[in-house]
């Protein structure tokens, strides 16, 4: 029989290595020294008889019944109904607010002055907003026409075909994901180049007329999970459903949503946030020559740190099945608004500060930047690499692994033979590579780099801070969630796990 998983350098599981409850009591695990005595901790050069090999990740009838419990409402979540409801309206205030402050007051936080400028205040406020922000065609034309081309060459460009995990929602069926974000990628640059130097559209645009931009942004959002959310309940595609009209709409209605080969929560993934994100720091750059003649070394930092971010998206597409947000998350009001909007307008705060002050704000002495660029590449580095290191070993152990060639390959980014932990679901935890110091060493790289994007408009304001504060609390939040999954899911077998890896973040502090 052909083993993939032998090819690719993960021991199949065996007989042998089925969990067993013997001589637990005297084995003790340590940071990053699993006791080898355990029979679940397979690989990473352990000798072991191989007596019956099976392909693939084969879910224990535990599994199913943990996987069943998982499907079903059990707890609320953001703080229920009411949470997600204060969220829903907080946050496009909240966009609109620090937008205001970088653009109109110098990036400092405006408040009213007292009691009596209460109400000025906002009619301030919303004066900034329908002047400078009010939706207008050509936000409409520029933002819409993006969309449209990301589906159309979603569709049209031929790509990789990666098989996903498998849903236990769909019987522990895999579904296929079309892998051609890269391909897009680069055509998406040359239309937009080309619009560029034609002045059809020229990309300054997007950063002189933010505010509208984000405006319509923020009306995508809302459309297409309203939209989302009455196709899922109108031909009965929900799942795990709480009953509450906000929350599920919050949370979203339907798992895998799909129009013809475009699986639309990977679409709205990479596609929309991450390109966009990239093309306001080219309108930012771009807008920077032709005030002043050259781009700043602060500013060509944005346009390299976001060209790697959706680089690192596009050519890694194919480990993206793997992740949470796919197998887990539904399409709702959260995922669809944090794509649409607030990833590409609430992440380049230090792209609008800097496009709105001179350079000599926040000009660094060349160490700095030296510093500053050898972190941002570091800090990429491990997060690519480690993300490609979990999602390639579950690919290796389902069989299905296949490097593409894409540019750049990180060293280390998929292991030979790597250490895990077997548990009894049928599931398999790395404890090798970057994962054997860290349970969120993706987290940790992911945070610094969006540290970096706000430290390098310097200190004048806190707003261009803003990603790496709110992303710090995303992160632990979402690691507090996904902690207690896999605890349901895995149950003492994460106990395990967490023995012999109790960081999270910081080794040895977190
Ligand atoms: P992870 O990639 O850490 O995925 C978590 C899942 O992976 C777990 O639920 C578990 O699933 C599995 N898993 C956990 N530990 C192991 C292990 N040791 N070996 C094998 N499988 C394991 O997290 P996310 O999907 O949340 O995030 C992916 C990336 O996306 C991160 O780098 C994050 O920073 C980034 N991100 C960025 C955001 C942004 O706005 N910039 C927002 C959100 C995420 P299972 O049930 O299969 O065991």
């Amino acid at each position: 029989m052909a083993a993939p998983a032998i090819r690719e350098g993960v021991r199949p599981r065996t007989a042998a290595s089925e969990p067993s409850t013997q001589k637990q009591d005297k084995i003790q695990h340590g940071y990053c020294k699993p006791d080898l005595r355990d029979d679940q901790i397979v690989g990473g050069g352990k000798e072991r008889a191989v007596t019956h090999y099976t392909p693939g990740i084969v879910i224990t009838e535990k599994g199913r019944e943990s996987d069943k419990r998982m499907d079903t409402h059990q707890t609320w979540e953001f703080g229920g109904p009411w949470g997600v409801t204060a969220m829903m309206t907080f946050f496009p205030m909240l966009m609109y607010y620090l937008w205001i402050c970088l653009w109109f007051y110098d990036g400092k936080l405006v408040h009213p002055t007292s009691f009596s400028d209460v109400v000025p205040f906002f009619q301030r406020m919303g004066g900034h907003i329908y002047h400078d922000a009010f939706p207008t065609p050509r936000a409409f034309i520029g933002y819409g026409g993006l969309m449209l081309v990301e589906f159309v060459l979603a569709w049209v460009v031929p790509g990789f075909w990666q098989e996903g995990l498998p849903v236990p929602s769909l019987n522990y069926k895999t579904l296929w994901y079309k892998c051609n974000a890269l391909g897009c990628l680069y055509l998406t640059l040359i239309i937009a180049a080309l619009l560029h130097i034609s002045g059809i559209y020229p990309l300054t645009q997007i950063i002189v007329h933010f505010g509208e931009y984000m405006t319509v942004s923020m009306i995508a959002g809302f459309a297409v999970s309203l939209a989302t959310y009455l196709h899922a309940v109108l031909t009965n595609q929900t799942h795990r459903m709480s009953g509450s009209f906000a929350y599920d709409f919050f949370m979203g209605a339907e798992l895998n949503p799909r129009i013809g080969p475009i699986d639309l929560k990977m679409w709205a993934e990479v596609r929309i946030p991450w390109i966009l994100l990239f093309l306001i720091s080219v309108s930012g750059a771009l807008q920077q020559y032709e005030e002043y003649g050259y781009v700043t070394p602060n500013m060509a930092f944005m346009v390299l740190a976001t060209g790697l971010y959706i680089n690192a998206c596009a050519k890694g597409e194919e480990c993206i099945p793997q992740t949470w947000d796919m197998f887990y998350e539904k399409w709702g009001f959260m995922v669809i608004f944090w794509n649409f909007a607030g990833v590409p307008f609430t992440y380049c705060y230090s792209i609008v500060y800097m496009a709105a002050h001179p350079p000599s704000y926040y000009r660094f002495s060349t160490p700095m930047y030296i510093f500053l660029y050898a972190l941002l590449i570091f800090a990429h580095f491990v997060f690519d690499s480690s993300m490609a290191q979990k999602s390639r070993f579950r690919m290796q152990l389902q069989g299905t692994l296949k490097v593409r060639w894409t540019f750049p390959q990180w060293p280390w980014s998929t292991l030979k033979d790597p250490r895990y932990l077997q548990t009894e679901h049928g599931n398999a935890l790395l404890i090798d590579g970057w994962w054997q110091f860290l349970r969120k060493p993706n987290y940790t790289a992911d945070w610094t780099q969006s540290f970096l994007w706000g430290a390098i408009a310097g200190t004048h304001s806190i707003i261009p801070y803003y990603y790496s504060m709110f992303f710090l609390a995303v992160l632990v939040h979402r690691c507090s969630r996904d902690f207690e999954r896999c605890e349901r899911k895995y149950g003492k077998d994460w106990e395990k796990y967490c023995q012999i890896v109790p960081y999270r973040f910081i080794p040895f502090v977190y």
